[in-house]
């Protein structure tokens, strides 16, 4: 779907951990500073007796108020609540997450002092919610129209489910991104490279906070071609805090002979301070955490070093370079082939990652001019640009080819897969293979779809279940039924089936897509963000009218407290309006009235009074 001409489209990174949006203005990307000035927003949303609070807000909530701050949606989305990777991060998690309709994961906390529950999807909307509220300030327009990233490794689902975020958060998603390649597009532009004749194969190294992206690209002619795309959906920044976490508890637990592993808050303080004291060791060798009170009254302080945070994660930052191999071995081109490695994400900071890297490619300098926590949001912004129709020649000129993540195929008789579309097949595609029949008189097709690399099917990730009914019956292996996959731009799959024997065109019924949400739920959450916003909008205009009153109380007492008043005004009245003035304040402290009216019509009888005095102490 095209934007609409004339309205501004900006390019979302919703990421994992920090989100960050940017836009195409006046010829260059405009990365979009948030209300608290920050160029990234923390992906957190946090439920509280009387509001929500979204981003960095959110965040610093955290330590406080663990159970009902929401963080990690985008480990979730897409995903089924059975799926190992959910089970084992939810372990970690102090919010808790329990199975849904569908084997879908809920999130549930108390939100104004009830129990809700709410889908990643929904937190994710929320998240987006935010990021467009920055641009709207940003702009003085209201925004529809974006470009949406995800890791290059997300599958279907996780695809679909980023986009019925994009849905309930009331937007148009243009199209879904790969982050690698919006990361090469920030390369490409910001070096000037994407217009040169000479063709540069470009490595994007991305590790962020919870995903791990590798993409090998070539780029010329303005065309960013994807070869290969290897990475985990399952490793970052978070790993390397948890493991310093752990390593931590342990040594509590060594130390002081208790387990504060049960313990959400000190867990969570624990965890915040290993995040900054990883920080901290990116640019010196030895730092300290230092926490009061951390667990039944006893204080923690500890120092760690930079060898040994790199011992804690040994295995980890291997992963990372066998993943690399993986992707250039993939796309058929060797190392030395390899003209630029280039930096994204948070987690490129930590040199020892950045020594194996250069190691890996005999000592290559790393590309580090692009930001790496800018890169992708500038990439998103300009292909948003691009999408738009805006009138920029080299914005105009651009053409992006992406390559599908995993082989996609379905289940044959003997449980073995048959590939349609093989992994890193440029997109959009559309291939088709035929089958035929396999027992007599078969009247009905029914497969499994699945993606993955491995030879069982089973062994692969499952999609769904596909059912061609009333075909032509016949012998054996003499019905043919042709199946089609077709990928498009946004990386999402579609399926159809016919049976050209009989000429009929059947259709494929999808039995059961797992996972994902039906159009009934989506329109109910899409209701639901809009309460949620009205919610929140109510909530400002209140506080608000607290915060006049309060001012104006206060105002008032100390008037009343002025020579001048005390000697020319009726005492009484003066000792009438400092009582009314007392009973405001201490209404106020207690009291929280359902609508903002109630502060506005106090105010108003305050405001009266003093006028009255004004005149009495002229
Ligand atoms: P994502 O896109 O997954 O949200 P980002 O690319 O924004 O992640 O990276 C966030 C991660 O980078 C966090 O885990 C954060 O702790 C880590 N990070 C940020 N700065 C540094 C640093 N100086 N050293 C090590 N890690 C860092
Ligand atoms: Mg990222």
């Amino acid at each position: 779907m095209a934007g609409r001409s004339g309205s501004i489209a900006i390019g979302i990174d919703l990421g994992t951990t920090y989100s960050c949006v940017g836009v195409w203005r006046n010829n260059r990307v405009e990365i979009i500073p948030n209300d608290q000035g920050n160029r990234t927003t923390s992906s957190y949303v946090a439920f509280k007796e009387t509001e929500r609070l979204v981003g960095d807000a959110a965040k610093n909530e955290a330590t406080r108020n663990p159970t009902n701050t929401v963080f990690d949606a985008k480990r979730l989305i897409g995903r089924r609540f059975s799926d190992p990777c959910v089970q084992s991060d939810k372990k970690l998690w102090p919010f808790k997450v329990i199975e849904g309709s569908g084997d879908r994961p809920n999130i549930v906390v108390d939100y104004q002092g009830e129990e809700k529950q709410f889908s990643a999807e929904e937190i994710s909307s929320m998240i987006l919610t935010k990021m467009k509220e920055v641009a709207e300030a940003f702009l003085g327009c209201i925004v529809k129209d974006v470009v949406v990233t995800v890791p290059a490794y997300f599958n279907d689902a996780q695809r679909q489910a980023t986009k019925d975020a994009g849905v309930i958060a009331g937007l148009n998603v243009m199209r879904i991104m790969d982050e690698p390649t919006a990361a090469a597009v920030a390369y490409g532009f910001d070096t000037n490279e994407v217009n040169s004749p000479v063709k540069k194969n470009v490595l994007i190294f991305d590790l962020g906070g919870g995903t791990f992206d590798v993409s090998l690209l070539s780029i010329s002619n303005g065309l960013i071609e994807v070869k290969a795309t290897a990475g985990d959906t399952h490793l970052g920044g978070e790993d390397f805090d948890n493991h310093m976490l752990n390593h931590f508890v342990e040594e509590f637990r060594k130390k002081q002979r208790k387990d504060i592993s049960s313990n959400p808050k000190a867990l969570r303080r624990l965890k915040t301070a290993c995040e900054q004291a990883k920080r901290i060791l990116s640019t010196t060798t030895q730092t300290v955490v230092n926490l009061d009170c951390l667990y039944e009254g006893i204080d923690f302080y500890s120092g760690i070093t930079r060898a040994r945070f790199e011992e804690l994660n040994a295995n980890l930052f291997e992963k990372c370079i066998e993943i690399v191999t993986r992707c250039h071995e993939d796309a058929g081109i060797d190392k030395d082939n390899i003209d630029v490695v280039v930096l994204v994400g948070g987690s490129t900071r930590i040199p020892k990652v950045q020594q194996l890297l250069k190691d890996y490619f005999s000592g290559k300098e790393l590309c580090k001019s692009i930001h790496p926590d800018e890169a992708v949001a500038y990439g998103a912004a300009v292909h948003a640009a691009n999408l738009s129709g805006q009138d920029c020649e080299e914005i105009r000129n651009l053409v992006l080819i992406d390559v599908t993540p995993l082989s996609l195929g379905i289940s044959l008789l003997g449980g073995s897969t048959s590939v349609i579309i093989p992994k890193n097949t440029p997109v959009p595609t559309e291939k088709s293979r035929v089958y035929s029949t396999t027992i007599d008189f078969q009247s009905a097709f029914s497969f499994k779809v699945y993606e993955g690399e491995r030879v069982r099917c089973e062994d692969n990730n499952l999609l769904g279940h596909f059912r061609l009914p009333g075909i032509h019956p016949a012998r054996r292996g003499e019905t043919k039924m042709k199946v089609t996959f077709k990928i498009d731009s946004d990386g999402i799959l579609h399926i159809s089936a016919e049976e050209p024997v009989s000429g009929r065109k059947n259709e494929i019924t999808l039995i059961n897509r797992k996972g994902r949400l039906s159009k009934e739920e989506i329109d109910r959450m899409l209701c639901e963000a809009e309460m949620y916003r009205m919610e929140d909008l109510q909530l400002k205009k209140k506080f608000l009218a607290k915060n006049s009153l309060e001012e104006y109380a206060y105002g008032l007492r100390n008037l009343v407290e002025e020579d001048h008043v005390i000697t020319k005004a009726p005492s009484e009245y003066v000792k009438y309006i400092a009582e009314a003035v007392d009973e405001t304040i201490e209404w106020l402290m207690h009291d929280v009235p359902m609508d903002a009216s109630e502060y506005d019509a106090r105010k108003k009888e305050l405001v009266e009074m003093s006028s009255t005095l004004s005149k009495m102490s002229l």
